[in-house]
């Protein structure tokens, strides 16, 4: 087993910042020297603001553009409802569609199930496809069912931890959830799905990076990453040590419009993500969530902005373009050059 490195951090330094997030708009705004009015902020949104120092600090003061600040400052737009958009567009909650296997683990895809961790986030994204995710009816249960019915199909391979955010769990808790997967004999794989290790870095203590060293499955964590203005030193640090216990890291991106919408934002982003020790894995177009129709981007514009991508991109630097379809076998990729 390696003994990785310490990490530059105290065990309970990010519950501390978690505690002392931005909750209230005008406390971020004010932060960011930025008057409310041209903004609009939503003072009293029902997705709740959540905001990290941490990310926050990486914000540019006094910018009402700013790409980090847009995708987390609730706006009164998104009170205006699209048609065509829905509260649940990926069918998840939809019984009937029958990918819920046990309370807390939903199968889409073969081979891989997805266990949903915990019910929040260490920020809340304003784009969030889980924003109206009825996260309650997942929660009683614990997950020795979900383990049951890993342990009973063989056909099993890979077991995600999603959420909300599954670095949101304590470090014993989620050393737990990891042994108890790594029992079963025919899991190869274990993966994370999270925003932490970029808003916030702080995450990545010794006793985490212990258990994930001490995995007999082999660990990738998919961070959240949609612009490179979210990548500083402390997540440089983060990634470091997750690779050093053998940790693959994978990015997966929104294409969000007025974040990262341009073909330079995202080969800066691919170049920065490889610098830290990340290979970018998904470029996700948005789902059509209700409140969410600003960030929209449509399939005529995502077209050249990936063909320029291609163009500039090592292939191993272009993540694949995709959309998230209900009822299909995997995700959707919008290939365009035929
Ligand atoms: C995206 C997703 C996965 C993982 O798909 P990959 O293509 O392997 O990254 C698994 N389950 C669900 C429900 C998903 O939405
Ligand atoms: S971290 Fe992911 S799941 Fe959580 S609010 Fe942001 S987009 Fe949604």
């Amino acid at each position: 087993m390696i003994t990785p490195n310490r990490t530059p951090w105290q065990p309970d330094e990010w519950q501390k910042l978690l505690r002392e997030a931005f909750r209230q708009p005008q406390a971020l705004l004010s932060h960011l020297d930025l008057p409310a009015d041209p903004l609009t902020p939503d003072l009293q949104p029902d997705f709740a603001m959540l905001v990290p120092a941490p990310f926050a600090a990486r914000m540019n003061p006094a910018d009402p553009r700013d790409p980090l600040l847009r995708q987390v400052l609730p706006l009164q737009q998104e009170r205006d409802e699209d048609l065509g958009f829905v509260a649940d567009p990926l069918g998840e909650t939809d019984a009937q569609l029958g990918f819920k296997r046990a309370p807390t683990l939903i199968q889409k895809y073969r081979g891989r199930v997805l266990m949903i961790t915990t019910p929040g986030c260490a920020v809340n994204c304003r784009y969030c496809f889980r924003r109206h995710f009825p996260y309650q009816d997942h929660r009683p249960a614990g997950h020795g069912e979900a383990l049951e019915v890993i342990a009973g199909d063989a056909s099993i391979s890979e077991v995600i931890l999603s959420g909300g955010d599954p670095l949101l769990l304590g470090d014993a808790q989620l050393a737990r959830l990891i042994d108890g997967i790594c029992a079963i004999a025919h899991v190869r794989r274990i993966r994370l799905h999270s925003r932490l290790p970029i808003v916030l870095p702080q995450r990545v203590t010794q006793a985490l990076l212990e258990s994930l060293a001490a995995s007999r499955c082999s660990v990738t964590i998919v961070v959240h990453c949609n612009h490179a203005q979210e990548l500083d030193e402390d997540t440089a640090r983060a990634f470091a040590c997750l690779r050093e216990v053998g940790v693959h890291l994978l990015n997966q991106t929104v294409l969000l419009h007025g974040v990262n919408d341009e073909a330079d934002i995202l080969c800066e982003l691919s170049e920065t993500l490889f610098k830290q020790g990340a290979l970018p894995y998904y470029l996700h177009m948005p789902d059509p969530v209700t409140g969410t129709a600003h960030f929209m981007v449509s399939d005529a514009e995502a077209q050249p902005l990936y063909e320029a991508m291609r163009e500039r991109l090592p292939g191993y630097l272009l993540p694949q373009l995709v959309r998230e379809e209900p009822g299909e076998v995997s995700k959707t990729a919008l290939a365009f050059n035929n």
